[in-house]
């Protein structure tokens, strides 16, 4: 029987759309429906199982855990701080602190995918926009390299394709363009029709100078199987958008070493027309992470920090400080993994180097991690069992409200604990 209908919308933290209208029904003190969540949404905002917390795979209380942690972290030498990108601003700039506190290599996710678009869109060198523009103005859609319809599932239905804005009343099938380019058919190139480009993998590079040259007039060339006339076809539509957007995808960022191709077509581009583009991070606050570390270092990923002989912090960036290399190279001596799971999105090969050292982990679900682990300390699920901010994929801040409290720290006041604790 549901008792109790929430008056305020609550915000999904199931991925970086944030979406805010999401209408809980509750259930006693159990989430009942949560109404306008898509599924990815329904299943992480009802997923409230309640799990223990972990010493070496025994449970013990949350205090016995954090303790523990905190030693484990004072005595590193060389300890790193990774995750993140599901936990608040507020925890991340806790987190900040603490690798501050410890001289520990801080990093995230963003450090093996969206990092680099994002840095550059921080410093204002790729042209970006908000979702709230994107329905009100936007003509021509790319999805490139990406599929929302099963990343950020509500992206076309509340802000892309679909919805009408101030100057796109037409609907859908008039006064909007989508376009799909990808190495494979997806959901979303599906939906894209006669305007789905499939590309050979690591060719974006190349189908960016083809067109950059259609622009101007020239013939494109292209090494790979597509015809000419769809080549120029794509430019001609590309140059007439009154408001466009490019949603950056995974399959974008991995194709190039650097973002200076896409920042170069995205130039050239505007000579023509006018185009924005947003990156489609997946995490819900990934971008979070990225502006908090920014904001504070000057870089958004691969920071560590050292006491120099005076006693102040020096900043340190580079390959070297990515989990990735640092992991590879045996570097940290313990590492503190907030609310992510390296063993699902690293290569196993590295993911597996957690196995030689004391690993803690901070997070409110289940994950393969932590059975290597020797702390698990769970928290608050933020957004659902505990708020604070977030910045949306747009960058856009978004408060999330919690809906239950369940009693459980969120991973803010877990980091100042172990502070404390220090
Ligand atoms: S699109 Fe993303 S934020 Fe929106 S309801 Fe689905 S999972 Fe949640």
């Amino acid at each position: 029987m549901v008792i109790f209908l929430r008056n305020k919308y609550s915000v999904c933290p199931g991925c970086s759309l944030l979406c805010d209208d999401i209408e809980i029904e509750m259930k006693g003190t159990e989430i009942d429906k949560a109404n306008n969540a898509c599924i990815k949404g329904v299943s992480r905002i009802k997923d409230t199982k309640k799990l223990e917390s972990k010493i070496d795979g025994n449970e013990v209380n949350q205090d016995e855990a954090i303790f523990k942690a905190a030693e484990l972290l004072q005595n590193a030498n060389n300890p790193l701080i990774f995750g993140l990108d599901n936990s608040t601003t507020e925890a991340q700039l806790e987190a900040i602190k603490l690798a501050k506190l410890i001289s520990a290599t801080i990093d995230d996710n963003s450090s093996f995918c969206q990092g680099p678009i994002v840095n550059a869109i921080l410093k204002n060198e790729l042209k970006t926009c908000t979702l709230d523009d994107v329905r009100d103005y936007a003509d021509v859609l790319v999805f490139w390299g990406a599929d929302p319809s099963n990343s950020h599932p509500r992206l076309n239905s509340k802000y892309a394709y679909y919805p009408r804005g101030k100057e796109r009343q037409r609907g859908w099938d008039e006064d909007r363009t989508a376009i799909a380019i990808d190495v494979r058919e997806s959901s979303s190139s599906v939906l894209c029709k006669d305007n789905f480009y499939q590309i050979p993998p690591r060719s974006d590079g190349e189908l960016m100078t083809a067109l950059s040259s259609a622009f101007s007039g020239k013939m494109p060339k292209v090494s790979f199987d597509i015809e000419t006339q769809r080549i120029l076809k794509l430019s001609n539509i590309l140059k007439k958008a009154k408001y466009g957007v490019i949603f950056a995808g995974l399959g974008l960022t991995y194709s190039q070493t650097g973002i200076e191709t896409i920042k170069n077509f995205l130039t050239e581009l505007n000579t023509y027309s006018n185009f924005h583009l947003i990156p489609m991070v997946g995490h819900y606050n990934m971008r979070g992470f990225n502006q908090a570390l920014y904001n504070e270092t000057g870089y958004v990923n691969r920071v560590k920090f050292v006491k120099n002989e005076s006693g102040n912090l020096d900043i340190k960036h580079g390959l070297q400080y990515s989990v990735l290399e640092q992991l590879n190279n045996k570097e940290p001596d313990t590492v503190l993994i907030i609310g992510t799971d390296p063993f699902t999105s690293m290569p196993h090969s590295v993911a597996k180097k957690l196995k030689e050292v004391p690993t803690i982990i901070i997070d409110p679900c289940e994950t393969l991690t932590e059975k290597i682990a020797d702390v698990v300390i769970r928290s608050a699920k933020s957004g659902i069992e505990c708020g604070g901010n977030a910045i949306r994929i747009d960058g856009t801040c978004v408060e999330l409200v919690p809906i239950i409290n369940s009693g459980c720290l969120c991973d803010e006041h877990i980091i100042c604990k172990i502070m404390e604790e220090i």
